[in-house]
């Protein structure tokens, strides 16, 4: 793949739909939200559109499985929902570590899902770190998904609090 100019609006709505059918195929009774949140004023970035596209596919796909699990486990009250937002990111006048209003991109993948217990947020970006049933994970999507945003210069953030649900950041700033 090479970098193109790209909308990552476009990108991460292709991704959540992809994404859904695909654990549709899967988990047939699954039902979950949708919702995205797109800023109408995002720079395109210059990425490898696939790579983001794979980061995308496997950040949805943890946050299906963390909500069709806290489905199975909770009472019939809890909605699932996935949500997916675009900013366009400024960074603060007279922050002296960079520069000045130096505009950046973030995407995030939410979910009210299980969230990330504390023992183990040390090491979900480890190859072959899972807690998945043999057969349903490699242990190898954060750790992919964490070089190929390296690769492009930018941020893998994760913030979770157990049984609330989870939010990955990928953060853009060379534009
Ligand atoms: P896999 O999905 O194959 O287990 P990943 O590298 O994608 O491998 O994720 C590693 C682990 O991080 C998962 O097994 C799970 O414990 C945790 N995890 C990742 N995303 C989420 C999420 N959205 N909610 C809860 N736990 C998550
Ligand atoms: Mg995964």
């Amino acid at each position: 793949g090479q970098k193109e100019l790209t909308n990552l609006n476009a990108l991460a709505e292709e991704f959540l739909r992809l994404s859904y059918q695909s654990f549709l195929a899967k988990e047939p009774e699954f039902k979950c939200e949708l919702k995205t949140d797109l800023a109408s004023d995002l720079p395109q970035v210059s990425v490898i559109p696939q790579d983001i596209g794979k980061v995308l596919l496997n950040l949805i796909n943890n946050a299906f499985y963390a909500v069709n699990e806290k489905a199975n486990s909770t009472p019939k009250d809890y909605k699932p929902e996935v949500t997916v937002k675009t900013t366009k990111t400024k960074s603060p006048l007279g922050d002296s570590r960079l520069p000045d209003g130096q505009v950046g991109v973030e995407i995030s993948v939410q979910d009210n899902g299980s969230g990330i217990p504390d023992s183990i947020k040390e090491k979900i970006f480890q190859p072959f770190f899972t807690t998945k049933p043999t057969g349903s994970g490699t242990g190898l999507g954060l750790s992919l998904s964490y070089d190929i945003i390296k690769a492009h210069g930018g941020e893998l953030k994760v913030e979770s609090e157990e049984r609330k649900g989870t939010i990955f950041i990928i953060q853009f700033t060379n534009l």
